[in-house]
């Protein structure tokens, strides 16, 4: 599920102990520790795993398949893991469950902080370890446009999971509906370039990129989708180890890959406007009904089928046709 408020603010307290310094120092270890790493190969790309030497209840290589199945459901995402390389640290904190992480340039390193505690069910249900891993796939910009980051994380690691198969539509629709409003502009709002505030970075990111995901498969007629254009971000060489002065142009390229200009235009509507977004109409036309305690959908909306073929992945591309014209 995406990040509440609350997790949010765990989320991003600084870390105590900063698990970088090996990596800083040229050692490939995160945790700055004697530990070896451990190889995780995916598919072409290999991951230096090293998990701080501590009590935790699960062993050691649940801990490693738990860091490889999130790995895998990113590399899918994106045809392929988005770095040559990376580094992930694992460092032990009192109680149980994934508690926050970090990713940083440097390496490219993941650093995650979890729960002595933690079980086989807490990894099942994590989302951090995903979202960090997705900021990998996308080059450092300047500060302005730090909310494509975040939005491309909170959106992709839920769109991931669910192609996966580890999250369900409901899951991930009740999330959407429960955190996008986070992300509408408030009074005195400037655009999602001059508005830094949490709920514009993370959520109204995140709004930005399932609108762009809904305009380029309109635009291409179900053939295209985000995933297609952020595939050709990576394909194009760029990740997170690169820093880039203009958003502008890693739009252009991803528009490149779907044959659509849907970034671009999207981009030039909400960057320096508040841009009113009716959510209600828009959980209207991709049939989602929210009255309920429980997300039901409608598959006779208009949006219908794009909405599903959003959460079913490659797979079911061919579902996704003849949806009529809309407005948001
Ligand atoms: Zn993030």
């Amino acid at each position: 599920m995406p990040p509440t408020v609350t997790d949010r603010a765990k989320f991003s307290r600084p870390l105590t102990l900063v698990l970088l310094l090996g990596v800083l120092a040229g050692a490939p270890n995160p945790v700055g520790a004697q530990q070896d790493a451990t190889i995780v190969d995916v598919g072409d790309s290999r991951l230096h795993v090293v998990i701080e030497d501590s009590e935790f209840r699960l062993a050691q290589r649940d801990i490693i398949d738990w860091i490889r199945r999130s790995a895998d459901i990113v590399a899918n995402y994106y045809a392929r893991f988005p770095t040559k390389r990376a580094y992930i640290g694992v460092r032990a904190a009192a109680g149980a469950g994934v508690k926050n992480g970090r990713a940083l340039r440097h390496g490219p390193t993941v650093n995650i902080t979890m729960g002595v505690e933690s079980t086989s069910r807490d990894l099942d249900v994590d989302w951090i370890l995903i979202h960090e891993l997705i900021h990998l796939a996308f080059p450092r910009v300047p500060d302005r446009h730090h909310w494509i980051e975040e939005g491309l994380a909170v959106y992709v690691e839920s769109i991931a999971r669910a192609n996966a198969g580890t999250l369900t539509p409901e899951q991930v629709w009740r999330g959407f509906v429960q955190g996008m409003p986070h992300g509408l502009p408030r009074a005195g709002d400037r655009g999602l370039d001059f508005t830094p505030t949490w709920g514009r970075t993370y959520w109204g990111g995140a709004l930005f990129c399932l609108l762009a995901d809904i305009d380029i498969r309109k635009a291409s007629g179900g053939k295209m989708t985000l995933r297609d254009a952020l595939r050709g971000i990576v394909n194009a060489g760029f990740d997170m180890t690169d820093q880039v002065d203009s958003l502008p142009t890693m739009l252009k390229i991803a528009d490149a890959a779907t044959k659509t200009p849907a970034l671009t235009i999207l981009y030039e509507r909400m960057k320096d406007s508040p841009t009113a977004i009716d959510l209600s109409s828009l959980w209207h036309q991709l049939g989602i009904d929210t009255q309920q305690q429980e997300i039901k959908f409608n598959d006779r909306a208009p949006l219908a089928a794009l909405r599903a073929a959003i959460t079913a992945g490659d797979r079911a591309r061919a579902a996704e046709r003849h949806y009529k014209e809309f407005t948001y």
